[in-house]
């Protein structure tokens, strides 16, 4: 038999309509138990509070984090079931953050409440349950919409349909076939340990993410860097990682980066790349920025947060994205 956690944290998935729209709600437990697939058992936690994720604060994932690491020596694996506004940032955040698993840590949550004609809800949990029959599993992982993908580098993509979430830049790690069996299982394309530190988190970082655009956002931006008293930058640039040689913007990161505050240079496109290629963004390499690589919005929010509550440099930082092959 094998034993799970369920952790749950609110999400559409249990929420009923309140007075001002959709809510969370402690009734999904009851309808879990005759989703089980045979061999499988599992013990129902709920987080206090339950919420809406788009509420999410550092708090909570301190919060979780902590009872994750309490819960996951007791089971043979943990779900997390999670609203899908944030769900992407907290699958990286906890991908980072537990970065010697030796079983599996799974995420779903959906885009309709449980019991929805047609939703999502029930076909998530059956997709997420049935994960922890595969094999040599031991990563975090969002199960959604029949697919598995990596944590890392994984994004909301849709709120419209149940196709929810993706990895733009690698394909699933496996489909589930509707008779319950799994097909393309690609687990192997998943990194071993990089490290067994796990790092802490701490709820005093200010991680702020800035996206240009043509017109007064550079000035915002360039205004915010020199005056907000931030631990980590991600600057979510052009394309392959080009932004204006905007003299404000272009000083005001480099002395931040002389500081020692990380700013990361990502691309805005969701299967975009910061890179060397264009001259157009050599000042903005030249200024002291990171390059991010191939990471989105989620994955730099999460390792910054969690690179300036442990002081990695920019070093640490580029080690960790090139671990999961985003550099
Ligand atoms: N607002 C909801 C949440 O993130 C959306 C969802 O779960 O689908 O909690």
């Amino acid at each position: 038999m094998t034993r799970i956690a369920i952790l749950y944290t609110g999400g559409t998935i249990g929420m009923v309509q309140g007075a001002h729209g959709l809510e969370p709600s402690a009734g999904l437990e009851q309808h879990l138990q005759p989703l089980l697939p045979e061999g499988l058992s599992a013990d129902w936690y709920s987080a206090e509070p339950l919420i809406d994720s788009s509420a999410l604060t550092l708090a909570d994932w301190q919060r979780w984090l902590a009872e994750i690491r309490t819960l996951l020596p007791r089971y043979d694996g943990l779900l997390l079931l999670h609203g899908t506004d944030t769900l992407a940032y907290s699958a990286n955040l906890l991908a980072f953050a537990l970065p010697a698993l030796d079983k599996p840590l799974v995420i779903t949550g959906a885009q309709w409440p449980f019991g929805t004609p047609d939703g999502d809800a029930e076909p998530n949990l059956h997709t997420a349950l049935a994960t922890f029959a595969l094999p040599g599993l031991r990563h975090v992982v969002v199960a959604f919409n029949g697919a598995l993908y990596r944590a890392v580098g994984s994004s909301k993509v849709s709120t419209e349909t149940a196709a929810g979430f993706d990895t733009p830049h690698f394909p699933p790690l496996g489909r589930r076939l509707p008779e319950n069996g799994w097909q393309d299982v690609q687990l192997n394309t998943l990194p071993a340990a990089l490290t067994a530190a796990e790092p802490q988190l701490d709820t005093a970082v200010r991680i702020v993410c800035h996206t240009l655009t043509p017109g007064a956002n550079c000035a915002m931006i360039a205004h915010s860097l020199q005056h907000f008293p931030a631990d980590g930058v991600v600057l979510e640039s052009y394309g392959h990682g080009n932004a204006p040689a905007d003299p404000a913007l272009l000083q005001a990161i480099g002395a931040l980066s002389a500081r020692g505050v990380p700013v990361l240079n990502i691309s805005q496109v969701a299967q975009g790349c910061a890179a060397a290629v264009y001259a157009q963004g050599d000042a903005l390499r030249q200024s002291g920025a990171i390059s991010g690589g191939k990471a989105n919005r989620e994955t730099a929010v999460a390792l910054l947060t969690l690179a300036a509550a442990n002081g990695w440099d920019s070093t640490e930082i580029q080690a960790r994205l090139r671990h999961w092959q985003l550099l």
